[in-house]
């Protein structure tokens, strides 16, 4: 009876996603924020060694055997990485990564709460790669390049990981042929932004890759909205990897007012979402790993388009229905900020200049400023 349900577990956890378990388990307060160089840290490695192993992975450093295989060193800091061995293109590499570690102390969102789980930031993100993963490790997905999974250490200190890892690369940089990064996924912003999500950067692989993309989205109801590299403000490993010349794009949520709070607990996780994002990044790992031609590096990337501005305009009318929730003060910028950018784009494409670059960047700074106040809610219903 025992062995059978754990036989049915198995089956069951091989075929569906398990974003859910993996995001209670990493944010749990039992790992205390995942910090790096902590117990909380060394739990969550051994976590992701083993769910990896499960998923048919080995290690990264070939140089190594075991669990050490998965472990890549470095000063106060561990980056965990797993290879899903390619078919007939296995000397090519897609890398899909996340950082796994969050922070020691934060901002208490209510009294007694000290720990900083980092749900949305970054345990959502390890989540939606291991759930890749086992996409992977059925025989009927196994990919035609190689696939690397990363799990960045000590990204909360200045995105250490990802810079050690493309000093000290274990595979040529110039064969990794694409890197799809998720960090904040499963969050909302307002309740008027449930439904749209980011990709920043695609551009790095040019048309090609802002193609792919938006095709690997176009099957779910979310809608995930393209910006340049320049929106990320290198606030995220995929800046390393495309300072690498690593075509990349950055799956995010950006950050609201839960951010870097110990209100970033797996109440305010929004599965619904996540699992849409999960399912966007399998069906565009897929094209990377199988596709016959890649992306190529497209040098760096654009400061910002007149496509940015058509959609930081259309994100500011959406959100527009809850303008209410902000102080009157507020308010006002908001209204200025939208008519800006309303003006920006009905002036047209051949209109578009410099001026309008700088003003639209100090929009989008100032209007993810203005959506980090307020109180802490994962807006998942109202
Ligand atoms: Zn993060």
């Amino acid at each position: 009876m025992h062995t059978r349900f754990l036989l049915a577990l198995a089956t069951l956890l091989l075929v569906s996603s398990c974003a859910q378990l993996h995001t209670d388990t990493l944010a749990s307060d039992s790992l205390s924020g995942r910090n790096n160089n902590t117990a909380g840290s060394t739990a969550t490695q051994n976590y992701l060694i083993a769910l990896m192993s499960n998923s048919g992975a080995v290690g990264l450093d070939s140089g190594a055997t075991g669990a050490a295989a998965f472990k890549q060193g470095f000063t106060l800091g561990t980056n965990i990485l797993g290879l899903i061995p390619g078919t007939d293109l296995a000397h090519e590499y897609v890398m899909i990564g996340a950082h796994y570690d969050h922070l020691g102390s934060c901002a208490s969102a209510a009294p007694g709460d000290f720990i900083c789980n980092g749900a949305t930031d970054n345990a959502t993100g390890v989540a939606a790669v291991l759930d890749v993963a086992l996409h992977l490790s059925v025989p009927d997905n196994r990919p035609r390049r190689s696939v690397i999974l990363a799990f960045w250490d000590r990204e909360e200190d200045g995105l250490l990981g990802s810079r050690y890892y493309t000093a000290n690369p274990l595979v040529p940089l110039a064969a990794t042929v694409a890197y799809i990064n998720f960090d904040i996924q499963g969050a909302n912003l307002l309740p008027s932004l449930r439904d749209f999500s980011i990709a920043v950067g695609a551009e790095s692989g040019g048309q090609q890759m802002r193609d792919l993309v938006e095709q690997a989205t176009a099957t779910e109801p979310l809608a995930v909205v393209q910006f340049s590299e320049i929106f990320g403000q290198g606030r995220s490993d995929h800046a390393i990897l495309i300072d690498a010349g690593v075509p990349s794009v950055f799956f995010t949520d950006s950050t609201g007012p839960c951010y870097h709070t110990t209100g970033d607990d797996i109440s305010v996780v929004d599965f619904d979402k996540l699992y849409q994002q999960i399912r966007i990044a399998a069906a565009l790992t897929d094209r990377l790993a199988n596709d016959d031609v890649v992306p190529a590096f497209d040098g760096a990337p654009a400061l910002a388009t007149f496509a940015d501005a058509q959609s930081l305009s259309m994100l500011i009318q959406e959100a527009l229905p809850d303008i209410g929730r902000f102080t009157p003060g507020q308010q006002a910028t908001i209204s200025a900020h939208a008519a800006t950018m309303a003006a920006i784009v009905d002036a047209g494409e051949g209109a578009f200049d410099n001026g309008d670059v700088n003003t639209m960047l100090l929009v989008a700074l100032e209007v993810v400023s203005l959506l980090s106040t307020g109180e802490c809610d994962g807006f998942l219903e109202g």
